[in-house]
Formats: C-alpha cells, structure tokens, sequence
C-alpha cells in the first residue's frame, strides 16, 4: 500500500527518534541522512508498509535490506565527514549507498547478484545518487582500482576481515564488518594507523554471508542454511 510523501516524511522522522537516536546514534548528519534518504524506494513493492518498521526485510536472490539502526550504527562508525571515497561491499538494495553517498565524496559499491546490483544501479541514478559507483563481482577483493578508501563498509558476515580489504583501507581509515559464523556475528571497526590496527567490538549482528574468495564458500555441507538467511 502507497502512502503520500507527507506519510513516509512523517514515518521516517518517527524512525529516526524512537530506532536510531534513541539507541544513541548521536551524529548528527547521519540522523539527517536516515531522514531524507526515502528507504520506501529500496523495499519491494509488497512490503511497503513495512519498509520503516525496525527490522531487515528480504530484497530477492534471498538477501535482505538491513535494518535501519544497523545502517546507522556502521554508518556513524566510519566517521565520515564529507571528503572520504568510500567502499562499499554488499550493495543489495542500493539503501546504505545512499545513505553513504550523502555524507561522502563518492561511494564504490560492488554486489555478487547482477540482478540486485543493476537494480539498485538504476533507482540510485533514478534518485539523484550519482556519486555512487555500483559493479557487479567478488567484493571480498576489493576494488583496487580506486583504493585507498578512508572508509570501507562490509555489508554481509565473513569469517575473517579479507586481507585485500585491510591493504585497500588508507593510513586512518575504518573499516566496519560483522564477523564470525551463520547467526550470530560481532560488528566490529578496525581503524588502520601505518602498519597496524585497532579494533573495537561494536554489536552482535545477524547478517546474510559473505561469499567468495576471503569469504564463505558458497555451498558448504552443514553450512549455511539459506532459508534461515531469508527473515
Ligand atoms: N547494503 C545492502 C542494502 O543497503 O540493501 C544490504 C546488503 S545485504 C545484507 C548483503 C549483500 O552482500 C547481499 O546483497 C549479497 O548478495 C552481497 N554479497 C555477499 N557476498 C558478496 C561478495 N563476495 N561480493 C559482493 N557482494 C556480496
């Protein structure tokens, strides 16, 4: 069901208060980010009424839009402040480029599904996004291309951070990624200062795997069960 913009303006402001700044998600042009960024365009159609509810919602290919305090919370966490190039690995819905791309200088996103990424690339070129950079592949090795970025972000869970990531992450940099095993997974940011890093535990999360070379394999006996993965 459709509301008018007036609604969703009105459901995005009750997002922001009662779900993110009342966890504690303080930055403020990130608060202004979650406001305007219309999060009903990145859901798909039949879940409209719920596309500001507290919660991840599936996106297709058995993948999920996250939930809009987890956005946040990476999001403050990359520290951005308007200069950065940032790397994005899990596009999914296009939703966290959008966000990303309204706080940095331009944002290089890659997703495994070309089905989501050539989705995701036309809504975002549809919504005014166009420092936003979408390519289809193997994320977990980066896009050395354009490296280094201050700021990466790892939308899906690994069982490590991938080693190309860390090498592509410049001198000052964060990076934010969930890690460890199906269903249950530790946010984590590790900051880069020359040849070392810190890293801070941030959230337990629950993110669909990250698959791929440095990732997860993509079928594995016992492995991960992707009905569970389709909440
Ligand atoms: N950031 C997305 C959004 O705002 O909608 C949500 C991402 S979803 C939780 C995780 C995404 O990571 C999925 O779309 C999945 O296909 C993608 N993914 C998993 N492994 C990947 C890889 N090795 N490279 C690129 N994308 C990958």
């Amino acid at each position: 069901m459709k509301a008018s913009s007036a609604e969703y303006q009105r459901l995005r402001e009750r997002m922001v208060e009662t779900q993110i700044a009342s966890r504690g998600i303080a930055d403020e042009r990130v608060l202004q980010a979650m406001r305007e960024v219309p999060r009903h365009r990145f859901v798909p159609e039949h879940l409209l009424s719920s596309a500001y509810a507290d919660c991840a919602l599936p996106i297709g290919e058995g993948q999920t839009i996250s939930q809009p305090y987890i956005v946040a919370l990476m999001t403050e966490a990359l520290e951005l402040q308007s200069h950065e190039r940032v790397l994005e690995i899990g596009t999914g819905s296009g939703y966290q480029a959008a966000i990303l791309s309204k706080l940095a200088r331009d944002v290089y996103t890659i997703e495994r599904h070309a089905v989501l990424a050539e989705r995701a690339q036309r809504l975002l070129a549809e919504l005014g996004y166009h420092n936003v950079h979408v390519r289809v592949g193997n994320g977990t090795a980066g896009w050395p291309e354009h490296a280094p970025f201050e700021a990466i972000i790892v939308t899906a869970a690994a069982p490590e951070v991938p080693q190309p990531l860390l090498d592509q992450l410049a001198d000052g940099g964060r990076l934010v990624a969930p890690v460890g095993p199906a269903g249950f997974q530790n946010l984590i940011c590790v900051r880069k200062k020359g040849q070392s890093t810190t890293t801070r535990n941030m959230a337990p999360v629950a993110f669909v795997p990250l698959i791929g070379e440095h990732g997860w394999p993509e079928k594995e006996e016992g492995g991960w069960d992707w009905r569970f993965w389709r909440r």
